[in-house]
Parts: C-alpha cells; structure tokens; sequence
C-alpha cells in the first residue's frame, strides 16, 4: 500500500510515531495507574528535540488490557493525562495520543500490527507518512509501520522476541535517543518542517 500525497498534491507533514510502554515509559506490563507510569531515562529530552526539529509527536499504543477488562478506558484515560501533564511541565506536547482497546480476539484494524491507528492520525493531521518515523520496542510495531508505507523505523533493544523473517527495522538503538543522529541529519540536510 502507498502513502503520502499524489504527485503535485500538498506536502504532509513529518511526524515521529511512538509506541508508548517501552518506548516513553518503561514497560512495566500493564500500566493501569499514573504512579506506575515511569518515565525511561532521557525520554523527555529526545520528545523535546525531536519536537523543536519540526516533527510532530504522535502516540499509537495497543492497550488491549482493556479490552480484557484488566483496566478501564477512565484508568487509561487517568493515565494518558498524567502522562501529558507531565510532558506538558517540560515543555513537550503531544500532537495525538490514538489506542486501540481492543482484544486480539477482538479482529479490529486498529491493534498493531495493523496500520489503522497511524492511518487515522495521519489522516487527522495531515502527515506524510513517507517523510516520517516509528519508534518501538516490538516487532508488531515496525510491522505496523511497514503497512502504513513508514520506511524509516527505529527499534529499541527489548526482551521482547524478534522474528527474523518479519519486518526489519532501519535502525534499531536502546533508547528513543538513538534516533536523534539521523534526524538531525535529515534537518540538515534541508528536508523542510
Ligand atoms: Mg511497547
Ligand atoms: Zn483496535
């Protein structure tokens, strides 16, 4: 599947996707409570660049614990605000946060590795999928990526298993800062905001 404007048509905006739980904060399971919400090392200040370089921030999280009833859409909710008031005291803020709630069992076309959740923010927002990024810590969210036509995606190191005949990552790094070198490059090397 292609992305992106037709030839001639208006140029999208860049965005950074971003899982959350092992990406922003550290995956603890299910994070059904803002003080089990921890940030990882380093995280807010790699949102802070990436968000003074131009890109929009976008979270797209599979939350299937509710779906399986382990929590409820107000303790996500509950947790997303804490999650945004915290980035909002240092200056970060998010463009979109998009979940999927659901189940595996569930067959919807939002729960990675299905594209639906980036396809709906891209949409929402007006972004180039071919002129942006993913950052995750699973190989379901490269997969992701990869159907929504994003080519450049960067995997953080997790004890989650990587299939090798899935789908590879462009790069792959421990942290979300490990995506700052190439996107500084690309910055500079002139790709318009
Ligand atoms: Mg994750
Ligand atoms: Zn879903």
């Amino acid at each position: 599947m292609s992305q992106g404007p037709g030839a001639g048509g208006p140029v999208g905006r860049r965005a950074v996707f971003l899982d959350r739980d092992g990406v922003i904060n550290e995956d603890s399971g299910f994070v059904t409570r803002p003080e089990d919400f921890v940030f990882r090392p380093g995280a807010i200040e790699s949102l802070a660049e990436i968000q003074r370089l131009g890109y929009l921030l976008i979270v797209v999280t599979n939350q299937s614990g509710i779906g399986r009833r382990l929590y409820t859409d107000e303790d996500y909710a509950r947790v997303t605000q804490h999650m945004l008031a915290q980035l909002a005291s240092s200056g970060v803020r998010m463009d979109g946060v998009y979940h999927c709630p659901h189940s595996p069992d569930d067959g919807c076309s939002c729960r990675k590795p299905a594209p639906g959740l980036i396809q709906k923010a891209a949409q929402e927002h007006q972004i180039d999928l071919g002129r942006s990024w993913l950052v995750g810590d699973k190989q379901i969210d490269i997969a992701a990526a990869d159907r929504a036509g994003i080519r450049k995606t960067l995997l953080i190191r997790s004890p989650y298993p990587v299939d090798p005949t899935g789908a590879k990552p462009l790069f792959v790094g421990d942290s979300l800062a490990a995506i700052m070198p190439p996107l500084r490059r690309e910055v500079e090397a002139g790709d318009p905001a």
